[in-house]
């Protein structure tokens, strides 16, 4: 995936979780950088390529670190963090696990690559969903190419929903007490 994907859901999560009491940030800006960035963690495994981890390795690209446990893990530390600042540890939890846990399954829409290794440590076994509506992205660089213009496209297209969404003006006395 072009992680267009995965920061239309970091920024939808954001959006829902600046509506409610005690969120993590005031600032909705930085609030979707924040659950973006969480939503993107799970792709630092790319720096595996230049560390000599191969690609089909247990902690390879798509590997582990796209796993429920490894969403559940920093999940955990994540409302942990937020507990110390006073925000409601059960919230922050859930929406931390979905976003983390939202990376792997999207990227098992994607027609390429491998799959993601969903069940870390349980099994390396990687998945593809029976679907794959998605292109794969080029890695790094080659996003700047016109396939990787075409499947930011694609993306865009997708998840226009989740974007309308985090992006729709604010209404009423939400928008006013900011
Ligand atoms: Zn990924």
């Amino acid at each position: 995936m072009a992680s267009l994907g995965h920061i239309a859901m970091g920024m939808a999560v954001a959006r829902f979780e600046s509506n409610r009491p005690a969120p993590l940030l005031q600032s909705l800006f930085a609030s979707m950088v924040l659950w973006s960035g969480l939503s993107l963690l799970p792709d630092a495994d790319v720096i595996g390529f230049r560390l000599g981890v191969a690609y089909g390795d247990e902690w390879g690209h798509r590997g582990a670190s796209h796993s429920i446990v490894f969403a559940l893990g920093v999940a955990l530390a994540f409302a942990a963090v937020a507990r110390l600042s006073e925000r409601p540890f059960p919230r922050t939890l859930a929406l931390a696990a979905v976003v983390v846990g939202s990376h792997g399954l999207l990227d098992t829409l994607t027609d390429g690559g491998l799959g993601a290794e969903l069940l870390w440590p349980f099994s390396s076994e990687r998945f593809f969903a029976p679907v794959a509506p998605l292109p794969v992205a080029p890695i790094g660089r080659g996003i700047l190419s016109s396939r990787g213009l075409y499947v930011i496209g694609i993306e865009l297209l997708w998840f226009a929903p989740l974007l309308a969404y985090a992006l729709r003006p604010r209404q009423g006395s939400q928008g006013h007490r900011r």
